[in-house]
């Protein structure tokens, strides 16, 4: 019988423009991308690690290269590859978990030849609209990103600076599109993010990202009786948070594949989620259009996605995941993720 053989390589992905937000700036990342192998079948999967989270790809590379060669043994339903990555004695590097699920997942497609969409039960590969982010930049900067962007036809505009009001009143002479905000943590007192969501209840804002810090969250709380505006946790939500709590304090989670280390736990925390009157939205890091169709895959339960980090890079190294004339983001009907390598 033949077994896996598995390998990855770590490959940078250039941002088109310098990207910023409330805590640095960056102008490409290094992805690592595995890879499996069996019966001729190849399944793709992709790390993509955040700084944010205490994570790098030499970290990332690490776990792969610590991974028992016949990991991949025996393995029959998603549903084992977490509970047996977590039982290694290895540090949770949750991009790299999600690599190895997405690869496994990618191959087990393909090994039916059918699309994952179809697989998992989903009646069409069509996903809701994804916003396009706005890097925080100078205003004047910020309405040529805006007016370059003109086909999409919701922004996330990352704020969090000195001159947030200055940058709004800025992008809505340009344009009055609707806007998502996400402060990623940059508004450090109730008072602030008060004052700040006051003005942009009246701008045409659907929703605020994570407002305040992440070690916040009893503000969060309190924020969140008060709010006009419904309250995404990103910082806030990584997997390992009570839910409960979480959804004292927020409307919406945005779940992201490499905060949470799994497509299968996305899957059922969606589940306890929307049982707790919490909506979805399904984000990402700067990512390949791999990582994005296996995020867009789970995105077909979502409200909200923010799959837009194949968009905002130079160099896909995969191609097959659309977004149509409405922004909506389309997985192939190609087996597996339906997403080829194009390096
Ligand atoms: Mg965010």
């Amino acid at each position: 019988m033949s077994s896996f053989d598995f390998s990855w390589k770590i490959i940078p992905l250039k941002l088109k423009e310098v990207f910023t937000i409330a805590r640095g700036s960056k102008s490409e990342v290094h992805n690592v991308f595995f890879t499996i192998r069996k019966d001729g079948i190849t399944g793709y999967g992709e790390a993509g690690p955040n700084a944010r989270y205490e994570e790098t790809a030499e970290d990332v590379s690490q776990f792969f290269e610590s991974l028992p060669k016949d990991f991949f043994k025996e393995l029959t339903h998603i549903s084992e590859i977490l509970p047996k990555l977590e039982k290694l004695d290895l540090p949770k590097i949750y991009s790299a978990m999600a690599a190895v699920e997405m690869a496994w997942l990618d191959w087990w497609g393909k090994s039916r030849g059918k699309p994952l969409w179809k697989l998992w039960g989903y009646d069409s590969p069509v996903g809701p609209i994804t916003s396009y982010t706005i890097g925080i930049d100078t205003p004047e900067r910020m309405q040529k990103k805006i007016e370059a962007a003109g086909q999409y036809p919701i922004y996330k505009i990352k704020l969090g600076t000195d001159n947030d009001r200055e940058i709004i009143k800025a992008i809505r002479e340009v344009t009055d599109k609707p806007l998502r905000v996400d402060a990623n943590e940059g508004w450090k007192s109730l008072k602030q993010a008060k004052s700040e969501i006051e003005f942009l209840s009246t701008q045409n804002v659907e929703l605020i990202e994570q407002p305040m810090p992440s070690s916040e969250l009893e503000k969060m709380q309190e924020l969140k009786k008060w709010s006009p505006l419904p309250l995404a946790a990103d910082e806030s939500f990584t997997g390992t948070e009570d839910l409960e709590a979480i959804a004292q304090a927020f409307d919406v989670i945005n779940i992201k594949l490499m905060k949470i280390g799994s497509l299968h736990k996305a899957r059922q925390t969606i589940t306890q989620a929307k049982k707790l009157g919490l909506d979805i939205m399904i984000g990402c890091m700067i990512e390949s259009s791999l990582a994005n169709a296996a995020g867009a895959l789970v995105g077909l339960e979502a409200k909200y996605v923010d799959l837009d980090g194949h968009l905002l890079i130079s160099n896909d190294v995969f191609t097959g995941l659309s977004v149509d004339e409405a922004s909506r983001i389309i997985l192939s009907d190609e087996p597996g993720f339906g997403v080829h390598y194009e390096w």
